[in-house]
């Protein structure tokens, strides 16, 4: 049947840059053998999922929505993605993006845009766009995305779905391939929290080879949102972030985040405002480290390992001219313009100025958390400041792109969870999302507190 709907839809969609029906039929025939054998399946055996195409699939292209690796076959597995299979979750195919994760719209995609399912004109949030306009376009029932500053959150909110973020460990990271790799993370897309949650127990727990995997066992997500379910929230102390909202935030975000506080309180939680004054230079240190990160996390792509390779067509073969060639030409505008901003932060007499100072507001932000969960159990603000905006309104001024991720990155540069889930409709129609934040390892809040919202 997703089949069918991907059929019928993506064509003005476009979420997915490859299915692999074969392979996803012969999954979903297998657990119906497993089932009329009398096994014990997972829950969500035979439930088909859409995974990001920055996550690589053994024997499926994955380009990470870049022409560098427009052919590339991975011969293994992500972790996550052998977790998916183990459960018996067919995978539909691999979603679009902006290209290496880069972006808030999908624009940046080599392949093209993917269109918001509410309004075709509109973008579907990004860098995670095609999962989240899969899941909304009831193209898949389940996602995989991945959030290094927002990329599985805004997306979600902008497409009146669900999206988390885990804290960072929680979910491995062998087999993404890296943006940057101290914020990465990848996480459930969905269109309940309990999918979320059950989707998160499937892909979380200790990787041996991630080295940054979390060791202990994580509590049951999917019990959290059973028991948030029932509505009460009672002695539960919400913060509201002073720094995310206000100025800059559209009126009808804000109607609805203040519909949304109505309801935990409603629900029995009590609200207070909490400041986190470092939020501010959040933005600025986020595009110093993750320019960084990323310019020496795409070094590897060179023309000679794996992917594109060109050649100049005049003057003498030598690597690196082979290596300028490939770059030039397959890394996008994008792209570049982060790996120059990256190198150039990290050079030798820039390093104290940027890369440095950006570290030390990294360390300011992460104590302005400490100090906020010190004083209430979760912190929430709208996920992002507008709704859905048209496509071209923001690709050629990247300032205003990456105004858009205000809200979601302080939670990358701690390393802390966060979740987005619809709170209704903006006045101009369009889905706008509700942030939840909570301390690093307490992912189970979340899934509580946004089912009781639900
Ligand atoms: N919009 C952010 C960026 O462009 C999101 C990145 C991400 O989460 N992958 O960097």
């Amino acid at each position: 049947a997703h089949l069918d709907r991907i059929g019928a839809v993506d064509g003005a969609v476009h979420a997915f840059l490859h299915t692999n029906t074969d392979e996803a039929l012969a999954a979903a025939a297998a657990v119906d053998t497993a089932r009329a054998a009398g096994e014990d399946l997972h829950a969500l055996a035979g439930v088909p999922i859409a995974v990001k195409d920055v996550v690589v699939t053994k024997g499926q292209v994955t380009t990470a929505g870049s022409k560098i690796l427009e052919h590339w076959v991975p011969p293994y597995d992500a972790t996550l993605v052998e977790r998916l299979r183990a459960a018996g979750m067919p995978i539909l195919g691999k979603t679009n993006m902006d290209e290496f994760a880069m972006g808030s719209s999908t624009e940046h995609s080599a392949y093209g845009p993917t269109r918001n399912p509410w309004d075709l004109d509109r973008i579907p949030g990004g860098s995670g766009g095609g999962s989240a306009a899969a899941v909304a376009s009831f193209e898949a029932p389940l996602a995989i995305g991945t959030d290094t500053g927002g990329s599985i959150r805004q997306p979600a909110a902008v497409t009146g779905t669900v999206g988390v973020k885990p804290t960072y460990g929680s979910v491995s990271r062998y087999g993404l391939i890296a943006l940057a790799s101290s914020l990465d993370q990848a996480g459930p897309c969905t269109r309940t929290v309990l999918d979320s949650a059950l989707l998160h127990d499937v892909i979380g727990g200790h990787d041996p080879r991630d080295s940054t995997s979390l060791s202990e066992r994580a509590p049951s997500y999917t019990e959290a949102a059973k028991a948030g379910a029932t509505g009460d929230l009672t002695g539960l102390k919400v913060g509201v972030v002073t720094e995310l909202g206000g100025e800059g935030y559209q009126s009808g975000v804000r109607a609805s985040f203040e519909a949304s506080l109505e309801l935990l309180t409603n629900a029995g939680a009590e609200i207070v405002e909490v400041s986190c004054p470092s939020f501010t230079a959040a933005l600025a240190a986020y595009y110093l480290i993750l320019p960084s990160e990323a310019s020496s996390n795409l070094a590897k792509f060179d023309g000679m390992r794996f992917g594109l390779r060109v050649e100049p067509t005049e003057g003498p073969i030598t690597a690196e001219r082979v290596m300028a060639a490939t770059r030039g030409a397959g890394f996008g505008d994008e792209v570049k313009r982060r790996i120059i901003l990256g190198t150039y932060a990290l050079s030798a007499g820039y390093y104290d100025a940027y890369y440095g100072s950006a570290q030390k507001v990294r360390t300011l932000i992460q104590r302005d958390f400490a100090a906020a969960f010190a004083q209430v159990d979760v912190l929430v603000s709208p996920t992002a400041p507008t709704t859905a905006f048209k496509f071209g309104d923001k690709v050629d001024d990247p300032m205003a792109m990456y105004l858009n991720d205000v809200a979601t990155i302080p939670a990358n540069l701690a390393g802390v969870p966060g979740l987005s889930l619809p709170s209704g409709l903006s006045d101009d129609g369009l889905p706008v999302g509700f942030q939840i934040l909570a301390p690093a390892r307490a992912d189970e809040r979340l899934y509580r507190v946004g089912a009781a919202l639900e």
